[in-house]
């Protein structure tokens, strides 16, 4: 019996526990309710469900499912069982649990392979190995006396340039493993940097290093902060990230939402508190602090070359040392870029998509998608989250068969970035372009609700244009941007377009609907905005996006111009392992500005990723990663 009890010992994943919505006992109770044992008994086949012990069950997602189809709506759990503390608490569950069969997607083993999850353990384990070396102990073998010799010398110095999600945690990684840490960011601290956006939305004061791009937590930090990733949700780098915004103090909600959120309220003190812990690492954070230069000799980056943020000639620049320099400057440090085309670093124009900002009425978003439901959703308050929506379209060539040649069939068109209950705000970093983007708090609790509708734009785009060469994307967003710019008339005034009217391709002069967009709207027929193929493009997708949302085309739904900066338009190539740039020894691009990322998750983990390579890269830490 003992060998059949070895065979299930460990933690089992139980998969699509739903619960009917009336039965659950509120969102925040991540605790396993007496509904939810009653379905975890039924795979079980366990007949008493109260008899359960609850403590040896762990929700790891709860996502809610409101499906037309559904007789009623449901909350939908993934549960894992501790079969060893199950046994041991109710022994008469071993007759069920030894004839559970495993199933792809409903019951799986959970492997107990060392995971990377566990960032604190590793970062524990690479100290006690360090000093079990530096005494002369039998430090552990993935330590080698490399590690001493280094550490005898000196630390490695390495800058992190940028202060976004990627620039965060490669800091991170690399001070908790010994490095010599200097955090270069051109914005402001977030207590500052809130002051800033205050007094562009208030007094239309664009400071331009210190916006809604640039400055502490990087451009993630007044936006919706969304969780959600498609680089895997249950990987081991993005739990390590969730783990460590929680240790930050985000809430713990956020490991078992479907999709997680974390709003502008929750970002701003959790990245003070991220910003306290690597200054007790020891790393020295400079802010209002720019790379105008890097320092590069025979192939290497020697160093950068820094100036007071404030000092726009550039005058004061003073030389750096360091070993090496992570750079992790987000997709609008279009300086940075050119520092990087002037030093022949590869750079490699990459797809990206362009758009408008639609808004509707949250309320419409909630009836849309609950129906009757619609009425319970008390403004982020109850059991049921604010609705989103999200929708894609390719459209193929038979859609456009008689136009095939003008551009729009291959092509997807997608929303991009919902911020239900939000607002739209101004992203741009120059007062001569316009680009717009949302945020919103943590309980979403806005009328309003936007979202991107991008469609996908290729080099051939920008060579349409005349721009060529590496930065041709980045031209070609800056174009539209201006242009958007100069049908506003100036001012960081927005120009606007009811979907009815851009359907029509007609100006809506009688009655342009309320907008959340603080710095005004003004109408204007954006069919001028951008070439022919993406204005049919989004038209075409608008009307199959009516099919699937059945009220999405309305006179109050808004169109916002314009949409640019969806992700980077540059890839700078790196190689796989080592994360260095495979032109310049010492850089490490990383994270979106890179082309390795497209949000904040995939941002951090890049940056988690870089920082343990690096750190490979000087021998302060020998294991996989
Ligand atoms: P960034 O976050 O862009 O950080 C780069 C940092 O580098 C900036 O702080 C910048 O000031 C600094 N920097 C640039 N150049 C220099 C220089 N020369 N010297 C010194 N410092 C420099 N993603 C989501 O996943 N969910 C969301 O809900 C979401 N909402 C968003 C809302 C808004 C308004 C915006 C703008 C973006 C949103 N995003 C969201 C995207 C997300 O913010 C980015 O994908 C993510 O921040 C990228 O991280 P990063 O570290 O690569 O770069």
């Amino acid at each position: 019996e003992s060998k059949e009890k070895d065979k299930f010992e460990g933690t089992w994943r139980l998969f699509k526990l739903a619960v009917p919505l009336h039965e659950d006992p509120g969102k925040d109770s991540l605790h396993v309710s007496d509904a939810l044992l009653q379905q975890i008994a039924r795979v079980l086949k366990f007949p008493v469900a109260s008899m359960l012990p609850a403590e040896a069950f762990t929700v790891v997602r709860k996502s809610f499912d409101a499906r037309k189809k559904l007789k009623e709506p449901k909350f939908v759990h993934t549960v894992d069982m501790d079969v060893q503390k199950l046994i041991s608490l109710e022994p008469r569950c071993w007759d069920f649990i030894s004839r559970l069969e495993p199933k792809v997607g409903l019951v799986e083993r959970v492997h107990d392979e060392r995971d990377f999850s566990d960032l604190e353990s590793i970062f524990r384990e690479c100290k006690e190995n360090k000093e079990a070396v530096l005494a002369g102990g039998n430090g552990h073998s993935t330590f080698s006396t490399e590690l001493c010799k280094n550490q005898a010398t000196r630390k490695p110095k390495i800058a992190v340039v940028g202060s976004g999600p990627s620039g965060l945690f490669a800091a991170l990684v690399l001070a908790q493993l010994g490095a010599d840490v200097t955090l270069i960011e051109r914005g402001q601290p977030v207590e500052r940097r809130g002051r800033d956006i205050g007094a562009l939305i208030v007094r239309r004061i664009l400071e331009l290093e210190s916006n809604f791009c640039f400055g502490e937590g990087g451009a993630g930090t007044w936006s919706d902060g969304k969780l959600v990733t498609r680089i895997g949700r249950n990987s081991g780098s993005v739990l390590a990230i969730m783990k460590t915004l929680v240790q930050f103090g985000a809430p713990e909600q956020i490991l078992i939402d479907g999709k997680p959120h974390l709003g502008t309220d929750k970002l701003v003190p959790l990245l003070r508190n991220f910003r306290q812990h690597l200054q007790d690492l020891g790393v020295t954070i400079k802010f209002g602090t720019r790379v105008d230069d890097l320092v590069i000799k025979d192939g290497h980056v020697l160093g950068v070359m820094v100036s007071e943020s404030a000092d726009k000639s550039r005058l004061t620049s003073k030389k750096m040392e360091y070993d090496a320099v992570i750079l992790a400057v987000g997709h609008s440090a279009r300086d940075t870029y050119e520092v990087l085309h002037a030093h022949n670093v590869e750079l490699i124009p990459k797809d990206f998509a362009v758009g408008l900002r639609i808004e509707h009425p949250q309320e419409l978003i909630n009836n849309i998608q609950y129906a009757e439901l619609a009425s319970e959703v008390c403004h982020g308050r109850g059991k049921i989250p604010v609705a989103d929506y999200k929708v894609a379209n390719y459209i193929d060539n038979e859609d456009f068969y008689e136009v095939s040649n003008s551009g729009v069939a291959n092509r997807s068109c997608y929303s991009f970035c919902m911020c239900p209950g939000g607002q739209v705000v101004l992203t741009s970093t120059s007062p001569s372009e316009i680009c717009v983007n949302g945020m919103s708090f943590s309980r979403r609790a806005s009328k309003w609700a936007n979202a991107a509708l991008v469609v996908t734009v290729t080099t051939k785009d920008f060579e349409a244009l005349n721009y060529f060469g590496p930065l041709a994307g980045v031209k070609f967003q800056r174009e539209f941007e201006q242009r958007a710019a100069m049908m506003g008339g100036g001012n960081f005034v927005v120009p606007v377009q009811t979907v009815t009217d851009f359907l029509e391709n007609k100006l809506s002069v009688t009655s342009v609907p309320p907008s959340s967009y603080r710095l005004g709207v003004k109408a204007a027929n954006l069919h001028q905005l951008f070439p022919m193929h993406i204005t049919e493009a989004l038209k075409h997708s608008l009307v199959t996006f009516e099919e699937e949302l059945p009220g999405f085309i309305c006179n109050e739904a808004l169109l916002h111009g314009v949409e640019t900066r969806t992700s980077s338009p540059i890839q700078i190539p790196r190689n796989i392992d080592s994360y260095e740039s495979t032109s310049v020894k010492g850089l490490y691009p990383v994270g979106e500005g890179a082309g390795y990322a497209g949000g904040i998750i995939s941002a951090a983990v890049d940056g988690m990723h870089a920082g343990f390579a690096v750190a490979k890269r000087f021998s302060l830490f020998h294991g996989d990663v």
